[in-house]
């Protein structure tokens, strides 16, 4: 679930801190495969970009994840601590592949789905090739922000990290898509099945990941989509780190931050479809 899956939570490991500073070494499974790249930036874990893929199409995912990172700390992530542990970004060419890798990782039986994921205990990403783009960029955030921002509340994590399932490179950085989950958004309007700014402060992990996943999922996309289109999306998560990690803490920030109804409207105001959408990109997720 959770912990061994793409999503932290709030009983995850401290900041910066994983079971691999107790144990010798990371990843056996990771390290069995041939290093591509390392992607080295101020402020962040090196990420060693692993994998048997042709030399066209890592540099291809090279690019993808550097944007990515670049992205995400133009946008809203602060410096992570100096000295952790490289994280391994293990491509796997397809589903087959993907599902041996993890077997290997995490030993059979783990539950775990073929979209990718970020286990923090490894410090590993895992990329199925056979997926769109865009899981990878979820993932690599995941990573990102575990490090940079601690463990966070589960709606939190996943929203940060789907704001990049659809983006596309743009001068100066990324674009972040306003079509991916919107029509779960919508659907959990008009089912009456959307979370309130009260639900969200007091969702776990269980709400989260539980039978209403596609409406925790989108709102917090969308919430945090609508806080950086008005460019307080770095302010929100500084003022959440100051407030206390209670659901009344969460509460206060999240509506001193989010006019529920000036969100509402927003929302209803977008388009459906982005021009130009990309099939791959567009393929349901779940
Ligand atoms: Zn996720």
């Amino acid at each position: 679930m959770a912990v061994i899956g793409c999503g932290l939570v709030a009983a995850g490991p401290a900041r910066g801190f994983t079971l691999e500073a107790r144990e010798p070494g990371r990843s056996e499974a990771a390290r069995a495969l041939p290093e591509l790249a390392r992607l080295e930036e101020p402020g962040a874990a090196v990420l060693v970009l692993r994998g048997e893929v042709p030399a066209a199409k890592a540099a291809e995912l090279v690019r993808l994840v550097r944007a990515a990172a670049q992205d995400a700390r133009r946008r809203f992530l602060p410096p992570a601590p100096a000295g952790l542990q490289p994280v391994d970004v293990c491509l796997l060419a397809d589903t087959a592949r993907y599902r041996a890798f993890l077997d290997a990782l995490l030993g059979p039986g783990h539950g775990e789905n073929d979209l990718g994921l970020f286990n923090p205990y490894r410090r590993v990403v895992a990329a199925n090739l056979d997926m769109p783009p865009g899981h990878l960029r979820h993932e690599i955030v995941h990573a990102l922000v575990a490090d940079a921002l601690g463990p966070l509340p589960a709606w939190l994590d996943e929203g940060l990290a789907s704001l990049y399932n659809e983006a596309r490179p743009v001068e100066g950085g990324l674009e972040l898509g306003r079509t991916y989950r919107l029509d779960q958004l919508r659907a959990a309007r008009e089912a009456g099945t959307l979370p309130d700014l009260a639900e969200l402060a007091r969702s776990t992990g269980r709400s989260v990941y539980g039978a209403r996943s596609r409406a925790f999922y989108s709102l917090g996309r969308f919430l945090l989509l609508h806080l950086d289109s008005r460019g307080e999306l770095r302010a929100f998560l500084a003022a959440l780190r100051a407030a206390p990690a209670t659901e009344a803490g969460q509460r206060e920030v999240l509506a001193r931050f989010v006019d529920w109804p000036v969100f509402l409207a927003w929302e209803g105001g977008l388009p459906e479809q982005r021009e130009r959408a990309s099939p791959r990109e567009a393929l349901p997720v779940r």
